[in-house]
């Protein structure tokens, strides 16, 4: 996989508002965020998208997840907050390093856009 901006921010070659880091992922407020709270899961690990993981990443990915839960809980939307996974161009991914959208604090409608 080539180098991506996450790749970069993981090697703190370009800065970040980290707010979580662990040996297998790292977690860092979103540069243009879409609600007040807007934080990005990423895998240190490096895959592009979810369709391209591995059977083996099972556990790294409900690391993931669980992390996510975490992280809101402790921003203050424990019980109200919008994970999203954008895989492939077509909806909406623009960073091919795969990445947890975690989103809290205003009203989501749903379907989403
Ligand atoms: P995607 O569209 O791939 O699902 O989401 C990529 C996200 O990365 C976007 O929400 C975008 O704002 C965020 N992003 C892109 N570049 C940077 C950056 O350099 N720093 C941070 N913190 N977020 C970024």
């Amino acid at each position: 996989m080539s180098e991506t901006i996450f790749s970069k921010i993981i090697n703190r070659e370009i800065k970040a508002d980290i707010v979580h880091e662990d040996d297998q992922c790292l977690a860092f407020r979103d540069v243009n965020p879409q609600a007040p709270m807007h934080i990005l899961v990423i895998p240190k690990k490096p895959i592009d998208m979810l369709s391209n993981a591995d059977d083996d990443d099972q556990t790294l990915l409900g690391h993931l997840l669980l992390t996510a839960r975490n992280i809101a809980a402790d921003e203050g939307y424990g019980d109200a907050f919008r994970l999203v996974m954008n895989n492939g161009e077509a909806v909406g991914q623009t960073v091919f390093h795969l990445h947890v959208h975690v989103l809290g604090g205003r009203d989501f409608t749903w379907p989403p856009g």
